[in-house]
């Protein structure tokens, strides 16, 4: 896997929304801080919410932030392995999944490939990214950003839940 010789602060958005969800995110988790050249910096509480333009059981959420020297190509292989791992598939769009990884921020860089696209495009009008976000990394995310979404329900977990 690719690496560069600094560290870059990362933001990955999981998802989950099939089987038990809580332990899919709480286990993605995990190995995303046991991935070779990633080390885990804060993770967020869990979150639920109903799922966005798409049916299906509540999504379990969270955010987590990762120091890393994988370049963000890299990153997303890894994070894609780990989906894999979790038994997701593909079947149609926005379909309900074990297990989804987004790259939603690395470093301050901007990145617009056919296969990644950072900032994640989405992740401004997510609640269920923001407030996650907001919690680890309060810096980040400001009222104005939090309004855009304030209709979306999401409720906050404890982290053992
Ligand atoms: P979504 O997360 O939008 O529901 P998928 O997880 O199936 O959908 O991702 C579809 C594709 O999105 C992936 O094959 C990946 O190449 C691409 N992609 C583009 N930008 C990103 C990003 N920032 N994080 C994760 N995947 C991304
Ligand atoms: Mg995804």
């Amino acid at each position: 896997m690719s690496e560069q010789r600094d560290e870059v602060i990362a933001y990955v958005g999981l998802g989950a929304n099939l089987g038990d969800s809580p332990q899919a995110v709480r286990d993605a988790i995990a190995a995303l801080a046991a991935t070779p050249g990633v080390s885990l910096v804060q993770a967020s509480s869990l979150y639920r919410s109903a799922p966005v333009d798409a049916t299906g059981p509540d999504y379990i959420n969270a955010v987590a932030c990762i120091s890393t020297r994988l370049t963000a190509p890299a990153l997303l292989h890894a994070l894609q392995a780990i989906e894999n791992t979790a038994g997701r598939e593909r079947p149609y769009r926005n379909a309900p999944r074990t297990l989804d990884l987004d790259l939603l921020l690395y470093g301050d860089a901007g990145i617009a490939s056919p296969d990644l696209t950072v900032p994640h495009p989405r992740m401004g009008e997510r609640a269920f990214v923001l407030l996650p976000l907001r919690e680890i990394s309060p810096g980040l995310i400001g009222d104005e950003d939090l309004q855009a979404v304030s209709l979306q329900v999401v409720e906050q977990l404890g982290s053992f839940e």
